[in-house]
């Protein structure tokens, strides 16, 4: 049988980011959660992005056998004290509607000064193979917000952060400029050669 890698996401914006950074790195393939067959999303009841990205990870290795990567990722701003933080995916209630998460965090920073909109980008890559070990790498983007949505690239938060160093949203930057600064990329590429040695090791196949 041959090796393979599982991207334990239903975030469809998500996984396009994880198989771009990761999928041209693996010596084998990498299937998404469209791919295995379905099984019920946990909670992620988590307090970190690093316990979430494990529940995430631990509970696709149970439902498939396969190494897996998850990742928990969230936007921390500074002047709301790291907050929406693990609930910047239902932070305006329903799930993964990102224009609503959005808006909402404009309207909550409507008084905020601009000198005070700093915040950051973070992620938490977990790494989970079938004989139990488990891997957390954890990365940021630091920059700041504005007020008016720019750019069609990316999802979530994308189109209101401007990275430290750049003068375009991360919706404006070209996708492999996104991966190279970004926390995803910077998470994931720490996590790179724990990956490549579990898919070479026993439990991989
Ligand atoms: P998760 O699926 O629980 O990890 O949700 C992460 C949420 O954080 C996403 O739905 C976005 O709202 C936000 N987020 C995480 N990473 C990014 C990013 O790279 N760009 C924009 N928003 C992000």
């Amino acid at each position: 049988m041959t090796a393979r890698l599982l991207l334990a996401t239903r975030n469809r914006k998500k996984l396009d980011e994880l198989r771009r950074i990761l999928a041209p790195q693996m010596p084998v393939e990498v299937l998404g959660l469209a791919d295995v067959p379905t099984f019920e999303e946990v909670p992620e009841s988590g307090a970190s992005f690093a316990e979430n990205a494990l529940i995430k990870a631990v509970e696709a290795v149970k439902h498939t056998g396969l190494v897996t990567v998850a990742d928990d990722s969230g936007l921390a701003v500074d002047a709301l004290n790291g907050m929406p933080g693990v609930l910047s995916a239902r932070w305006a209630g329903a799930r993964h509607d990102d224009a609503a998460n959005l808006n909402l965090l404009l309207e909550q920073l409507a008084d905020t000064p601009d000198d005070r909109l700093g915040a950051a980008f973070v992620c938490a890559a977990a790494l989970v193979t079938p004989d139990g070990s488990q891997i957390v790498r954890e990365a940021r983007m630091t920059g700041r917000l504005i007020r008016q949505p720019r750019g069609a690239h990316g999802f979530g938060y994308d189109p209101i952060f401007v990275p430290d160093g750049s003068q375009l949203t991360s919706a404006e930057l070209p996708p492999a400029e996104k991966d190279a600064i970004s926390h995803r990329g910077q998470a994931l590429r720490e996590l790179l050669p724990f990956i490549l040695r579990a898919l070479g090791g026993p439990g991989s196949e």
